[in-house]
């Protein structure tokens, strides 16, 4: 009898049976309030209703309709209606199907259109797990470690990172961008970089930040020097940070954007914009894949993009996302195991630390498991695990906000 690989180990014992709004069910019918949301998939929410309905009437349509032989309306319509929402002069779009083939793409994109080939991406950032997307991956070792060698050609620079460091936000920007511009002098010219890729906000290196001063001193090295800057907003992306785009905190305007997870509500497909002219220089049969772009997903795509426009879910998100750190502030005020609450809208953590600041990955793993125990399901991150990340669906209401802060209360 073939049995699932222990490669795929699983955070929790749930076998989920189904999924409805902001919860999960077992098999036996037990409710979970699920605050991991796919890892920030269902966007949405499980089984939204008007996401069901598309996907369900594309299926007795048109399944699969490959777009270098044959176009399909989804596909147009999720382009225009993408084309309401991206930064102004970000027009041009193709699809894959995950957040690491999107920046398989964007890479490619960036050395095709630069003709130079180095990529500077961020300690503690993540990107993927494919070749390409695991070289600019430096979160921790399990994505890169025993399977080199890489894409060669990445450099990594620091990420400003205040808690880790006991800095202010001022002097956390400083030390990194100086640092940038080490790295250009001495390890990446700008002669040979072709891009820089950033996460709005660190996702699985630890869901910190990116300083609105940190992106618009990265957009001002990209200008300065004719580097393309690519923004990961596989996981930020379609409202998670309470702003449509996680970028949009910065007011910086990114040549490529590329999005994934929330995008669908839980259908795998990924994006990848950016302007006509750069878009101009990738050469057809290039980029793109069999199944990018399918037409259920992106039914389900068209779908999500009217719930999240209206049931004002951008806005929800902000609100919630007050709510729920207001919320985790109160449970750290009394559980000082937890140094550190952050993130921004519906995109928390709780980073849990020894009295002597060192990262205490063993409570928050029992922290984590007692919570799922109590009906919360929540998900780890950060280069020591000890970080407990809330990133619930966007429909999440003030009511289940405070359920879960009161089970995590009691979990911690
Ligand atoms: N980029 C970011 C910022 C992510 O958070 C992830 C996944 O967590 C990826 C890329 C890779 O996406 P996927 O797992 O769909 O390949």
């Amino acid at each position: 009898m073939a049995e699932l690989s222990p490669v795929l180990k699983q955070a929790t014992p749930v076998l989920a049976a189904r999924g409805e709004g902001v919860h999960l069910y077992d098999e036996q019918d037990r409710r979970y309030l699920d605050f991991t949301a796919g890892i920030g998939v269902t966007s949405t929410g499980h089984c939204h209703p008007r996401v069901v309905e598309a996907a369900q009437r594309q299926v007795g349509t048109l399944i699969h309709g490959q777009y270098t032989t044959v176009m399909h309306r989804p596909l147009l319509r999720l382009t225009e209606r993408l084309g309401e929402v991206l930064p102004d002069g970000l027009d041009r779009l193709f699809y894959v199907n995950s957040g690491s083939e999107a920046v398989e793409a964007a890479v490619r994109l960036a050395r095709q259109a630069t003709g130079r080939q180095n990529i500077i991406a961020f300690q503690g950032g993540f990107h993927g797990r494919t070749m390409g997307a695991g070289a600019l991956t430096s979160s921790g070792t399990k994505v890169r470690s025993g399977i080199g060698p890489m894409m060669p050609g990445v450099a990594f620079a620091p990420f400003p990172e205040t808690y880790r460091h006991g800095w202010s936000e001022t002097e956390a920007v400083r030390f990194a961008l100086g640092e940038l511009d080490q790295l250009l002098v001495t390890v990446s010219s700008p002669r040979d970089t072709a891009a820089i890729i950033v996460e709005p906000v660190l996702g699985e290196g630890g869901y910190i930040p990116a300083p609105p001063e940190f992106l618009a001193g990265l957009r001002d090295r990209a200008d300065r020097h004719g580097i393309l800057l690519i923004l990961d907003e596989v996981q930020t992306g379609v409202g998670r940070t309470g702003r449509f785009w996680g970028h949009e905190h910065a007011a910086i305007r990114p040549d490529i954007l590329i999005t994934a997870k929330g995008l669908a509500s839980g259908f795998p497909l990924s994006a990848i914009a950016a302007g006509q002219e750069l878009m101009s220089r990738a050469w057809p049969g290039s980029q793109g894949g069999t199944y990018g772009g399918n037409a259920v997903a992106a039914a389900a795509a068209v779908a999500t993009l009217d719930v999240v426009r209206d049931e004002n879910l951008v806005a929800n998100a902000a609100e919630q996302g007050s709510r729920l750190r207001e919320g985790l502030h109160k449970v750290a005020a009394e559980h000082p195991v937890i140094g550190d609450v952050r993130g921004l809208g519906l995109m928390l953590a709780n980073e849990f630390t020894t009295p002597d600041g060192q990262p205490d990955t063993t409570t928050a793993t029992r922290a984590h498991a007692a919570a799922a125990e109590r009906g919360l399901l929540l998900l780890t991150c950060g280069p020591h695990g000890n970080v407990v990340r809330m990133i619930p669906p966007l429909i999440v209401t003030a009511d289940q906000v405070d359920e879960a802060v009161g089970l995590w209360s009691q979990a911690v």
